[in-house]
């Protein structure tokens, strides 16, 4: 049994959710003691007890001691089982970070599956629906894997009630090397908000354009979703290069103005652009699982976050491989699989 500290390194949810895909993937059973540790409500939250039960669901897995707030679990894994599942976040909590825990063992299994995902599809500190699907998914079909989504509706802090769909395709995922992004092809900014003041995603625009002074004016646009969807606000920022997407989320909340939100989205895009890195920050840490169980590939990233570096200690744990990040002379960082073993053991 793989013992985990689950305050260590970043202390989030993360590992959790890492730890539930890996040991599906590899067969070996886990358990973490203060998970969560981190944060500031530390212990399990519904989002995560939805995330190990549907680990549990597709895995035939058994677990013991999950519960809401609960601080120690264990996960004992059981068969992959391909096929059609429905999770429901019971609260608004983040259905990309459900489809995260369940994503790569269904990807390896022996037949398509088509997932159901109910709760939030824009909350904050979890990847948007447009992130996973323009960002992240597109690496994952580089490497052989069929995954194709639809946001069939919007899902916000506090009132959830969205719902994705993904159909998966297995395939061996190869591993590849992402070292170059390619040219900049296009940009977009888009301000969502629903059954909120028209005014606010006007600011929001009004202050990335003058923070992205080369984007278009035509690049920035206003989408007014029906009343029921919401109240909801994010702010996408889109950069579209030949080899890679990367999309920068701000999302509106109380308490936050649309002028600060837009600030620190755009800021964020233009230090991206100014890199030559092929994954942001989020990109980072989410492709290190799939590249681990690819068994190797590489991948060129900016600095990285605590998240990337807690991710590579997780994957330590389960496979014996270790990832490295080594700064690279233009200031990128070189993500690649540094020493280790073979994971699958099927
Ligand atoms: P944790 O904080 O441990 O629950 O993990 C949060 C996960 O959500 C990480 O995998 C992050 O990469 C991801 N994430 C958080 N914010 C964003 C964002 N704005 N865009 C994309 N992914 C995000």
């Amino acid at each position: 049994m793989i013992i985990i500290d689950g305050s260590e390194g970043e202390g989030g949810g993360q590992i959790v959710r890492n730890s539930c895909a890996l040991s599906l993937v590899t067969g070996q059973p886990f358990r973490i003691i203060n998970t969560r540790g981190k944060r500031e409500k530390p212990g399990l939250m519904r989002q995560h007890v939805t995330a190990i039960e549907a680990a549990c669901a597709i895995g035939g897995a058994t677990c013991e001691g999950v519960a809401v707030g609960a601080s120690d679990f264990s996960f004992t894994p059981g068969r992959v089982a391909p096929g059609e599942y429905h999770f429901a976040v019971g609260t608004a909590g983040s259905t990309g970070l459900v489809l995260q825990t369940v994503l790569m063992p269904l990807l390896l299994a022996g037949g398509p599956s088509r997932l159901v995902l109910e709760g939030g599809t824009h909350n904050m500190l979890a990847p948007p629906f447009d992130f996973v699907a323009k960002a992240f998914a597109p690496v994952m079909r580089r490497m052989g894997a069929g995954i194709e989504m639809r946001l069939v509706r919007h899902g916000f802090y506090p009132r959830g009630g969205g719902r994705i769909e993904v159909d998966l395709i297995p395939g061996a995922l190869a591993p590849i090397h992402c070292l170059d992004r390619g040219a900049l092809l296009s940009v977009a900014g888009t301000a969502l908000f629903a059954a909120l003041p028209h005014g606010i995603a006007e600011r929001e625009l009004a202050t990335a354009r003058k923070l992205l002074p080369d984007w278009p004016e035509r690049s920035f646009a206003v989408r007014e979703l029906p009343d029921a969807q919401g109240p909801g606000n994010a702010l996408l920022l889109e950069a579209v290069f030949e080899h890679a997407t990367e999309i920068v989320t701000g999302f509106g909340r109380l308490g936050v103005s649309a002028e600060a939100l837009a600030k620190t989205a755009a800021h964020r895009m233009a230090g991206f652009l100014e890199s030559r890195a092929f994954a942001g920050p989020y990109l980072a840490d989410q492709l290190l699982l799939p590249f681990a169980i690819a068994e190797g590939g590489s991948f060129t990233t900016v600095k990285p976050s605590q998240h990337a570096r807690t991710a590579a200690d997780v994957i330590a744990r389960f496979t014996g491989q270790r990832w490295g990040f080594e700064q690279q002379p233009d200031g990128c960082h070189l993500v690649r699989r540094v020493s280790g073993d073979a994971v699958r053991d099927r």
